[in-house]
């Protein structure tokens, strides 16, 4: 599968509307693009996003 890191703008776009539609929420964030995807093998420096919500002060 294509890495979503280096899709343009356009597939980019296409993309996270499939994922808003899909009503899935990604599991990975990309650390050098900042993107988000289901697997960690589309993304070049994938980075888990825990469950848990981060508290704010
Ligand atoms: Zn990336």
């Amino acid at each position: 599968m294509k890495k979503i890191c280096k899709l343009d703008k356009k597939e980019t776009e296409r993309f996270v509307r499939e994922l808003l539609e899909d009503g899935r929420r990604p599991r990975y964030i990309c650390e050098a693009c900042a993107r988000l995807a289901f697997d960690r093998k589309q993304l070049c420096k994938p980075l888990r996003i825990r469950k848990k919500s981060v508290k704010k002060r």
